[in-house]
C-alpha cells in the first residue's frame, strides 16, 4: 500500500537543523518515506491524503516514562520525591498483570492521540505487557528495572538478572523492530555498587544493549551520593562501568559542570522531564548548557503521577519556556531546538537511527499537527506554532511505520470506550 500525503507543511531536516517545507508533499510506500517535496512526484500512489490544514512533523519520541502508572494519576500530589516514592511503591507492589495492561492500553491511547509514535519506559511486567504493543501499533523501548537495597545479593544468581536478559532475548526487536528491550536501573539510591558494577560487566558483553535509569533528580540524592561514596552520581555510574552502555539519563538535574562533560564524553542522552521536575520540587536542569557542551537531550514526561499527563506538546512548550524564564534569556532555548529535542534527538536516544525525521529512507512515524484552532492563526513562524502555541488536542493524525493509529479523535487499533472502563475498573480495584 503507498499513499501521498498533500500538507499545509512538514517539518524536515536541513543541514543539521529543521526547515518548515511549505506545500510539501510525503510519499510514503508500506512503512518508509519515498518521496518528499513540493512537487507532486511522479509516482503515481494508491491515495492520496489531504492534509492542506496541517503540519506534519516527525513523531514524538517520549524518552522516559512510567507508561502503567496512568492508574496512579492523581496519586502524591504535592510530595517531594522521597515521600512520593513511598506513597507510590506499596501501591504499585498491589498491581497485577492485569492493572499492568490496562494501564499501558491507556498511556497508549493518550501517547497517540498527543502524536507521540515511541516511547521509552520504566517498569514491570514487561512480558507480560508486550502484546499491548504488538497490538497497538506503537514503538515502545520496555525494561525490567534494576532496584535492589540488599547489599548481600549475589548478582549472578539473582531472579532480576535473569528476568532482565530473558526479557531481551526473547523481544528486543519484535513486531518488525517496534519493541525494543533495554536494561534499565531504578537509581544510583535505589541499588547496591557490587550487583550494578557485575551488571554493567555483563551488559558490556551484550550486543545491542541499552541502559535507561534516574540520574541526580533531586539535591538530597545527588549530595547523599557525594557524601555515601565521595562521588557525584554521574562519576559513579561512569566508575562501575555503566556509562559504557548507550545510556539514557532521566532529569539530570543536579549535574555539575564536570558531571556534564562525563555525560559528553560518554555518548549519555539526558531525558529532560520539565513538568515532573517542576512538580516535584526537584529543580530545574541546566539545559541550556548540556546543548552548549554538545550532549544529545531529549524530552520525557516521566509518569502520570509526577506530571500528570503523557503530553508531549506540552512538554515542548514548557521545555522552551522555562529555561528562557530562569535564565532571564529569551534565545537560550529556539522553537526548532526543542523540536529536535522531541524528535531527532530522542530517535537517537532509543537507538532507532531510522526514525525520528521526515526525509525518503526513513520509517514513516509521523504526526500531523492541524492548524484549524483559533490558537493556530496567524501562521508567521511555524515552529513557533508548534512549539508555543500547539495544543495535544491539534493532533489530528498519528501514524506508525505507515500505519495511521489515530486520526481524528479516532484509534484504528484500541477500542477508546473499553481502554478507558478497563481502566477505572483497574483502578479502583488497587484502591478497594
Ligand atoms: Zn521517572
Amino acid at each position: 500500500m503507498s499513499v501521498l500525503l498533500d500538507c499545509y507543511a512538514a517539518l524536515v531536516p536541513e543541514n543539521g537543523g529543521l526547515k518548515c517545507l511549505k506545500d510539501a508533499k510525503i510519499g510514503i510506500e508500506g512503512s518508509i518515506i519515498d518521496y518528499v517535496g513540493t512537487e507532486m512526484p511522479e509516482k503515481k500512489y494508491d491515495s492520496v491524503k489531504n492534509l492542506r490544514h496541517a503540519v506534519v512533523i516527525p513523531g514524538l519520541v517520549n524518552t522516559h516514562g512510567h507508561s502503567a502508572m496512568v492508574l496512579l494519576r492523581g496519586i502524591g500530589n504535592d510530595l517531594p520525591l522521597m515521600d512520593w516514592l513511598h506513597t507510590v511503591w506499596p501501591i504499585e507492589d498491589r498491581m497485577t498483570d492485569r492493572e499492568f495492561e490496562t494501564g499501558m492500553n491507556l498511556s497508549i491511547l493518550e501517547a497517540l492521540s498527543s502524536g507521540t509514535t515511541s516511547f521509552t519506559d520504566m517498569y514491570m511486567r514487561a512480558e507480560q505487557i508486550a502484546h499491548t504493543i504488538e497490538e497497538s501499533g506503537i514503538k515502545a523501548s520496555l525494561t525490567r528495572v534494576m532496584q535492589n537495597f540488599d547489599e548481600g545479593t549475589d548478582y549472578w544468581t539473582y531472579n532480576r538478572r535473569y528476568e532482565a536478559f530473558d526479557l531481551f532475548n526473547r523481544f528486543n526487536g519484535a513486531y518488525d523492530g517496534r519493541l525494543k528491550i533495554d536494561f534499565s536501573i531504578h537509581a544510583e539510591f535505589t541499588n547496591t555498587e557490587g550487583v550494578l558494577r557485575d551488571f554493567a560487566s555483563e551488559l558490556r558483553e551484550t550486543e545491542g544493549a541499552r541502559m535507561h535509569l534516574h540520574m541526580s533528580e533531586t539535591k538530597k540524592e545527588h549530595e547523599e551520593c557525594l557524601a555515601k561514596y565521595g562521588k557525584t552520581p554521574a562519576q559513579w555510574f561512569r566508575d562501575i562501568g555503566v556509562f559504557d552502555i548507550p545510556t539514557i539519563a532521566a532529569h539530570c538535574v543536579w549535574c555539575s559542570d564536570g558531571d556534564l562533560e562525563i555525560l559528553r564524553d560518554k555518548g549519555v542522552t539526558v531525558a529532560h522531564n520539565p513538568e515532573s521536575n517542576l512538580k516535584l520540587g526537584s529543580g530545574i536542569a541546566p539545559v541550556p548548557k548540556m546543548l552548549e557542551k554538545g550532549i544529545n537531550v531529549a524530552i520525557g514526561t516521566d509518569g502520570a503521577a509526577s506530571n500528570n499527563n503523557l503530553n508531549m506538546i506540552e512538554e515542548m512548550h514548557v521545555a522552551s519556556i522555562l529555561h528562557n524564564g530562569y535564565l532571564h534569556d529569551p534565545t537560550v532555548m529556539k522553537p526548532e531546538q526543542v523540536l529536535r529535542m522531541a524528535t531527532i534527538n530522542g530517535a537517537r536516544a532509543q537507538g532507532r537511527d531510522d526514525t525520528g525525521s521526515i526525509e525518503t529512507g526513513k520509517k514513516a512515524d509521523l504526526a500531523a499537527v492541524s492548524l484549524e484552532a483559533p490558537h493556530m492563526h496567524p501562521d508567521f513562524n511555524t515552529m513557533a506554532l508548534l512549539v508555543y502555541s500547539a495544543q495535544a488536542s491539534d493532533v489530528c493524525m498519528t501514524m506508525v511505520d505507515g500505519r495511521i493509529l489515530y486520526e481524528n479523535g479516532e484509534f484504528y487499533t484500541l477500542d477508546k470506550e473499553k481502554v478507558i472502563y478497563e481502566a477505572e475498573e483497574s483502578a479502583r480495584s488497587l484502591f478497594k
